[in-house]
């Protein structure tokens, strides 16, 4: 574990994504937008292992959107990255506006190999992963989703980790 400036990771690896993405193929346009709380400190991180939890969660935030984007020719795609701290615990959030989360898979997205991409597109290990960094680093995973409206990952961590 290190110090780290959790704003100054965000910024280097949602950025990364964002330009693998627009490398890639079926780039989309989105709008990425960072709401970040100077107030924050520095987290005690395994920057290494974090830094991966951010592009799972950005990487999955575009695949949404763009599918999104093959079926509706007015949708602009949002993503916004919001972090705060609240008391005692540290708060990130990445929120796509794309098409969310059915109901009946909610409770399956963390587990190992689930997926609804085709073919090699997705390993499904993604969130599983994601999951067990935040857990290692004693933070939570929260999903939100509205149909329609998207999708927000809110990443929970506490401030006993946390240094001015
Ligand atoms: P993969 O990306 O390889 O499919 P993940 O574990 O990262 O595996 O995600 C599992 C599944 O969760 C995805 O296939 C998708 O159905 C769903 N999912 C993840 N993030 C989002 C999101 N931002 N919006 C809608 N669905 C999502
Ligand atoms: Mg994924």
């Amino acid at each position: 574990m290190e110090l780290t400036n959790v704003n100054t990771l965000i910024k280097e690896y949602v950025n990364l994504a964002y330009h693998g993405m627009r490398a890639g193929k079926d780039p989309i346009d989105v709008k990425v937008n960072f709401d970040l709380d100077q107030e924050i400190g520095k987290v005690e991180l395994v920057s290494e292992e974090f830094s991966r939890v951010l592009i799972n969660l950005t990487k999955n935030a575009f695949d949404a959107m763009r599918e999104k984007v093959k079926i509706d020719k007015n949708y602009k795609p949002v993503l916004d990255i919001h972090t705060k701290r609240r008391d005692k615990t540290i708060e990130i959030a990445i929120a796509d506006n794309g098409p969310g989360i059915p109901d009946g898979i909610k409770d399956k997205i963390l587990d190992p190999f689930f997926t609804t991409k085709k073919g090699t597109e997705g390993t499904g290990l993604g969130l599983s992963i994601t999951h067990d960094i935040i857990k290692a680093h004693g933070g939570v995973l929260e999903v939100q989703t509205t149909k329609n409206k998207g999708a927000v990952f809110i990443i929970k961590l506490d401030t006993s980790l946390v240094q001015k």
